[in-house]
């Protein structure tokens, strides 16, 4: 039980790449961002059209295959845009837009800081509709969300980020999370 405690701790690698990026620790604790543990196992969960591999702890791939078909029934086709995520892939991602002159108070409003992103966990995906702008707020507009805001839950998956929510981020339509997976005893980080 220690080893495991100690394992869902920020580490240390994650709080230096977070001090490189110039992402201050008081920010977090302000925003209440809690640390999001890297899966450990992780199975294949769809190939996108562009052949890219979006992976997700097994659960959480199980009931999104239901929650598709599902959808498929009612004419609605859903597809990831983005799941699991590594800490250090978050950091390149942060870094690139840091390199573009953006300002990290702003990239924060739309990106997790390394080490506090759901996509870590293998519970959470970006989900995009065929002819709809991808990670759009206009998503919500969407027959797709209809459908997701009505039945998701029936297959454990939450809209992680509503709009106005207490962590920060943007409003993302797109953002849903296996919270039954997430949630699990053996995956629950505390907060820092
Ligand atoms: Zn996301």
């Amino acid at each position: 039980m220690i080893q495991r405690a100690a394992k869902l701790n920020p580490t240390s690698l994650t709080l230096d790449r977070l001090e490189e990026l110039g992402i201050r620790p008081e920010l977090i604790a302000a925003r209440g961002l809690c640390p999001c543990v890297e899966a450990s196992h992780l199975e294949l969960a769809e190939v996108g059209a562009d052949g890219r591999e979006h992976r997700l702890v097994p659960e959480a791939a199980k009931a999104w295959c239901r929650m598709k078909d599902a959808a498929l029934q009612a004419n609605i086709h859903l597809f990831i845009v983005s799941a699991y995520r590594s800490v250090d892939r978050q950091a390149e991602i942060i870094q690139r837009k840091l390199d573009a002159g953006q300002k990290i108070e702003d990239i924060l409003c739309v990106s997790a800081p390394p080490g506090f992103s759901e996509h870590h966990t293998g519970c959470a995906m970006d989900i995009g509709a065929p002819d709809t702008p991808l990670l759009e707020c206009c998503f919500d507009q969407t027959a797709a969300f209809s459908w997701l805001r009505q039945h998701a839950g029936q297959f454990g998956f939450v809209l992680s980020y509503p709009a106005d929510n207490p962590q920060g981020y943007q409003y993302e339509p797109w953002h849903w999370c296996h919270v039954a997976s997430r949630d699990s005893p053996l995956r629950a980080a505390p907060a820092i």
